[in-house]
């Protein structure tokens, strides 16, 4: 097994980002990095859970739960819940992404086990990784050794990456997703449609799933050039044998739509919200 080393990019090196943080004052980043720094040491992390389900097109057809995928929230003791949009961005700026990465997929991999005990039946697991977890090494490690302590197949576990993590040409992404590959992981693009990248990284980059992200899933039920659009990306997606999601299903029209186009697997509220990870196996038995 080629594992990924970590530790072979010097110290002083640094790596270009494009945090989307450009646009928040100084002092609004220093107190949401505050935050992150408490919640991270003062147990204020919360994992959410959505379901990723499966369905056949048939009019009321069945829908199965074929995994979830791990969400995070800092629960702030005066301000309430923060959502990840304003705060991943300043993880990432700061480098706290790191130790939010490895909470999150700690407890994502504990709830998976736990689940799996009591017998329910979820396939996957999808994390979020930023292209700065990437860059700093030991993902692959970390992964492998949560795997191995919860008595967990790699099988089940995807990784969904952004676009914008192809922009750079760079051998660490590569090496990482092949690593990440040969450990038995799958390979989720996400918000798919959305980045800055060209196409071009789908020809050579070993990716399992696409997430259509729901930009494009709006008015898929009633604008005809955005379901073209959708079922355009649909197809290229099995054309290059990938497994397609569509994210953002709010409504009954919007999935049959996507499931009369060939989606494999829906995502959004009109199924579930993402819901505590303590209530999450509750709910999703019944599902
Ligand atoms: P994402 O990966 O694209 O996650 C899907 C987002 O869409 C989630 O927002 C989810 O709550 C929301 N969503 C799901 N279904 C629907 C729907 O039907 N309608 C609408 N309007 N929204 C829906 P959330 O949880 O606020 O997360 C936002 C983003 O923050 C995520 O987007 C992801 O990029 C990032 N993020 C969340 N958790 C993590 C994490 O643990 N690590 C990293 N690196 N990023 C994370
Ligand atoms: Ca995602
Ligand atoms: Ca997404
Ligand atoms: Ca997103």
């Amino acid at each position: 097994l080629a594992l990924h080393r970590g530790k072979e990019r010097s110290p002083g090196e640094y790596r270009l980002y494009r945090p989307s943080t450009v646009h928040l004052p100084a002092h609004e980043m220093i107190a949401l990095e505050r935050d992150l720094h408490r919640a991270l040491n003062e147990d204020g992390l919360r994992l959410m859970l959505q379901p990723i389900v499966t369905a056949d097109s048939q009019p009321n057809a069945r829908v199965t739960l074929a995994g979830v995928e791990a969400l995070v929230r800092i629960e702030h003791p005066e301000r309430g819940v923060l959502s990840p949009d304003t705060f991943i961005p300043v993880a990432e700026a700061s480098g706290l992404i790191l130790p939010l990465g490895a909470w999150v997929m700690e407890q994502g991999l504990a709830w998976l086990a736990d689940a799996t005990r009591q017998g329910l039946d979820t396939q996957t697991i999808a994390f979020n990784v930023s292209a700065r977890e990437i860059h700093a090494g030991g993902l692959v490690e970390r992964l492998a050794d949560g795997l191995e302590r919860h008595d967990l197949a790699a099988q089940r576990i995807i990784l969904e990456v952004t676009e914008n993590v192809m922009l750079e040409r760079d051998s660490v992404v590569r090496e990482t997703f092949d690593a990440l590959r040969a450990l038995g992981c799958k390979l989720a693009i996400d918000d798919f449609g959305t980045g800055f990248s060209s196409l071009s990284y789908l020809q050579h980059l070993p990716f399992d799933i696409v997430k259509i992200d729901r930009c494009f899933v709006g008015e898929v039920h009633t604008a005809p050039r955005q379901a073209a659009l959708v079922a355009a990306m649909i197809e290229m997606g099995h054309a290059l044998g990938l497994s397609v999601t569509v994210e953002g299903i709010e409504l009954h029209e919007q999935a049959s739509r996507c499931l009369a186009s060939g989606a494999d697997h829906l995502q959004g509220y009109y199924f579930c919200r993402p819901l505590p990870a303590a209530e999450a196996l509750a709910r999703f038995i019944t599902l």
